[in-house]
């Protein structure tokens, strides 16, 4: 610790005389300063060490503002490539560097490295505000936009530089200098309580609670590999011989699934659900507040009645009114569904005697017990069929088929941590087109749920294509013992979704950064989420679906029943989901953005849409980190969005009768690949040949 203190204050008299980088001896060493000898030019993570950032990060900064200073000096008119191609250029560095950091803040950070973001966080939002209010770059790009339609442009620039304007407009050029003043405040202090929360709910997860069990009674009921999983846990927190459960998925879920004792069921869930909200130091309600207060100042600064409708514009659904009535659309059907549920389940509880009114902890349960009486299908009995790394081929199987590109284990790669696997992707000509990462379980460095993200996005320079660096991250069963990683089939689907993440990533070809598979937030769900559907269809289960021990493929039998199943518990499923959705929209569209008490608001806002106390939100306020620490504010409704679309697209393949139809294929891939280069709807239409239809997804989850 003390040590680092030292770099800073060392840093700070080296950027007073910033211009003369060489001079800094970090330099030297420091990886980020000089071009990367690895395969592919990926980041050399055993070289990086963490006081390799602030230098790095303070160049890059120093950098771009260097590249914009020589735009503003240009004394011939603006056009393209004088004004907007260096813009869109610019900030190379920074941008190699910070996305090394973040994703590492994400996926595998400790102390020191939350330290150095609570450091790097400000700067980079300093950053931003500097170059969207640098009145003489602003004054350029709009001379370049006014003029946009004479300046013989292509398609691809006409759209860069109206995105690129846009950005400037909503990162508030066009505000006044005192409401620009404001502004600066408003992102400085939005960004610091966002960080804030998320290191919260990243102690709350891992840190601050454990179900640790001494008497092995209470293991009762549950499955083999769950109890070796516990006992490597208690270990791990220094307590041998006992079993110990934690608040990630992969340890809670199996626990409430299972296990008959139903005080320790509460004690767990309730562990689960209080994150955030205990009162101690990761307490988030106060910073909730903050962040709701200075979001609807900052929208309202802007021009817009509410944070929502300043997020919404720029998506397909437009305003946030559309958003609400399509969740209002699926919100009454998905309800009554999660009733007759909850009757089913309760009846259960009733012939075995229980004289108790079923909780939210016993949901999982007991749906469990109906999903056997039903469907007689045991979570237990499909795990066997997905052992991680056959789900893998899996992933890599639907997408040779699909796209003709291959994935090949490259152990020269470096990575970021042991437990990462690297792949080189390759065309189907052998060509090399990007490299990704899979990073499957959790550790205590790392976020809870599951992401894909890059560490360089394909562009291109000097008409080179430089190709991408994407990585998958998830927080997936692990092996235990004797036992491989055997993943429910909820991880399944959240491989294939991720994967489907990565592929855009992969795929995309635009000719500029600012467009490069940029697409609105409820677009950005499609690619992700149809690849869901090849997940459970049989032809593909037959391929990747293999018994862990004796590698035959999963039974007839059995993925009928999965198929049979395939609606089951999608009441709550949905409900779940759209209880947060509209909790996202309450909070980002107040009537009083002043929220005094934000568990009574929570509890108010949920209670009105008539939601029912078995069934909480999939995310609480307290922990709901997509939109109070990621990108997802007002936005968490996306995923429904996305979903009518991936339905929808997924159909036209059933249609076809080929799964794996090669002019679709090829059509789906061009969406993927220019994603970027149209408004999402139209790019939608050219894919299908109309506008998507919501009763595929009504009928998907037994809605209609
Ligand atoms: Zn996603």
């Amino acid at each position: 610790m003390r040590k680092l203190t030292i770099i800073f204050v060392g840093l700070v008299v080296a950027l007073g005389t910033a211009a003369q980088k060489n001079e800094n001896p970090l330099n030297r060493n420091n990886p980020f300063f000089n071009e990367y000898k690895t395969p592919f030019q990926v980041p050399p993570f055993d070289d990086i060490k963490l006081e390799h950032f602030l230098p790095a990060i303070e160049e890059g900064i120093i950098q771009q503002n260097a590249e914009i200073e020589a735009i503003i000096k240009i004394s011939e008119v603006p056009d393209f490539n004088n004004t907007i191609l260096p813009y869109d250029n610019s900030g190379e560095l920074l941008s190699k560097v910070s996305r090394v950091f973040s994703n590492l803040n994400g996926a595998n950070t400790n102390p020191e490295m939350q330290k150095l973001a609570r450091v790097i966080s400000p700067k980079l939002t300093k950053h931003g505000d500097d170059i969207s209010l640098n009145p003489e770059l602003f004054k350029k790009i709009k001379s370049v936009y006014d003029r946009k339609t004479t300046l013989g442009l292509d398609a691809d620039q006409l759209r860069v530089v109206e995105k690129i304007y846009n950005d400037f407009v909503r990162g508030g050029a066009n505000l006044s200098v005192a409401d620009q003043a404001k502004l600066r405040t408003l992102n400085e202090a939005l960004s610091k309580s966002s960080l804030q929360f998320g290191e919260n709910v990243l102690a709350e997860t891992n840190k601050n609670f454990r179900l640790v069990i001494g008497n092995k009674k209470n293991l009762n009921g549950l499955p083999g590999d769950v109890i070796e999983a516990a006992a490597i846990q208690a270990s791990k927190d220094k307590m041998p011989g006992k079993w110990s459960f934690t608040l990630q998925k992969p340890s809670m879920l199996p626990f409430l699934q299972y296990a008959k004792n139903r005080k320790l069921r509460e004690k767990l869930y309730r562990g689960y659900f209080m994150r955030g909200d205990n009162g101690n130091s990761s307490d988030n309600k106060k910073i909730i507040s903050e962040i709701v207060q200075l979001r609807d100042e900052k929208a309202k600064l802007m021009g817009y009645p509410n944070f929502a409708a300043f997020v919404i514009t720029e998506n397909m659904a437009k305003t946030p009114e559309t958003v609400d009535a399509f969740l209002q659309k699926l919100w009454v059907p998905a309800l009554s569904k999660a009733k007759s549920e909850l009757k089913e389940m309760q009846s259960i509880v009733d012939k075995e005697g229980g004289h108790f009114k079923l909780q939210s902890w016993d949901w999982w349960f007991y749906a469990e017990k109906l999903r056997k009486a039903k469907y007689d299908l045991d979570e237990s009995e499909i795990k066997p069929y997905f052992k991680l790394e056959n789900v893998q081929n899996g992933i890599f199987y639907v997408a040779n088929k699909l796209y003709g590109i291959s994935f090949e284990n490259r152990n020269d790669i470096p990575i970021y941590n042991p437990e990462v696997v690297p792949f080189e992707v390759k065309e189907a000509n052998g060509s090399h087109l990007g490299v990704l990462y899979l990073d499957f379980h959790p550790r205590d460095g790392k976020r809870a749920g599951a992401w894909c993200t890059t560490y360089r996005s394909q562009k291109y320079r000097d008409g080179k294509k430089i190709t991408p660096v994407v990585s998958m991250v998830m927080n997936f069963t692990r092996p235990a013992g004797s036992v491989p990683a055997l993943l429910s089939f909820d991880e399944v689907t959240t491989m294939f979704h991720e994967f489907g993440h990565a592929l855009h990533r992969l795929l995309q070809d635009q000719p500029y950064d600012r467009t490069a598979g940029d697409v609105p937030r409820d677009f950005v769900e499609l690619p992700s989420q149809i690849m869901e559907n090849w997940a459970s269809e049989p032809e593909v289960l037959k391929v990747y679906a293999r018994h862990y021990q004796t590698g035959e493929s999963i039974p007839d039998a059995l993925i009928a029943k999965l198929e049979k199943s395939r609606q089951f518990n999608q009441g709550f499923e949905t409900v779940e989901y759209l209880a947060a959705s509209i909790l996202d929209m309450k909070y980002h569209t107040p009537a009083n953005p002043s929220i005094a008490d934000v568990r009574l608001f929570e509890k108010v806002a949920l209670a009105k849409e008539g939601l029912i106390p078995e069934i909480l939100p999939r995310y609480r306020s307290t922990y709901f980190t997509h939109i109070f620490s990621g990108g997802y504010s007002a936005g968490y409704y996306v995923y429904i969005w996305a979903a009518v679309l991936d339905a929808d697209a997924f159909q036209a393949f059933k249609e076809s009768g080929d799964l794996f139809n090669p002019a679709l294929a090829a059509k789906f891939r061009e969406l993927l690949t220019k994603s970027g280069s149209d408004e999402g709807m139209k790019i939608y239409t050219k894919f299908r040949g109309k506008e998507p239809d919501i009763k595929s997804l009504l009928q998907r989850r037994g809605l209609e």
